[in-house]
């Protein structure tokens, strides 16, 4: 708790431009792609960055106006270095903040598991490292708040708010075995 407010007294310091060692997002990453100036959100990721003991000098936090969900890329600098950006969409303002604490520390713990292949299993192994960093009620609460967002996309909707339900499963309920949809 000591340590949210000074993170919070030294954003409000230096401003919501200017979080102590976020690099920038990158300008021309893509289309529709910017800073996130939301000073809450900005809060929120720096809180949990602290948490996590990564280096902030390896993030930068970007809105993503096109994307449906929250998602990373790796930006690629000089070899053996790199900064990865955090992409949340432009909705992500209207979370809660429980809500944006579980998607963040879902996005951050990809960072742990990098380089993993990419499907379910590895989604729910990154879960379980948020889970450890914000507590699964909010990872749980994160992940309610992406299932609408397919309601328009009834081609993939049924496919992603399933797998959605089964993270939800198992960080509500850790010992059940995972039914995979
Ligand atoms: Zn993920």
């Amino acid at each position: 708790m000591r340590r949210s407010i000074l993170c919070l007294a030294l954003a409000l310091l230096v401003g919501p431009a200017h979080l102590p060692g976020l690099q920038y997002c990158p300008a021309k990453l893509n289309t529709g792609i910017r800073e996130y100036s939301d000073f809450r959100i900005r809060s929120i990721f720096l809180n949990i960055l602290y948490k996590t003991n990564m280096d902030p000098k390896k993030f930068a936090l970007c809105e993503d106006l096109f994307a449906l969900v929250p998602h990373t890329v790796d930006l690629a600098t000089t070899p053996g270095q790199s900064v990865v950006a955090v992409l949340l969409t432009h909705q992500a303002r209207n979370y809660t903040s429980s809500e944006l604490r579980g998607l963040i520390a879902h996005e951050l713990g990809h960072e742990q598991l990098r380089g993993k292949p990419k499907n379910i299993e590895l989604e729910i192994a990154v879960d379980k490292i948020a889970a450890g960093w914000v507590g699964s009620q909010a990872v749980i609460a994160g992940l309610r708040a992406l299932l609408p967002e397919f309601e328009r996309f009834s081609g993939i909707r049924e496919i992603y708010q399933a797998q959605i339900m089964l993270r939800i499963d198992l960080l509500a309920y850790p010992r059940r075995t995972a039914q995979r949809p």
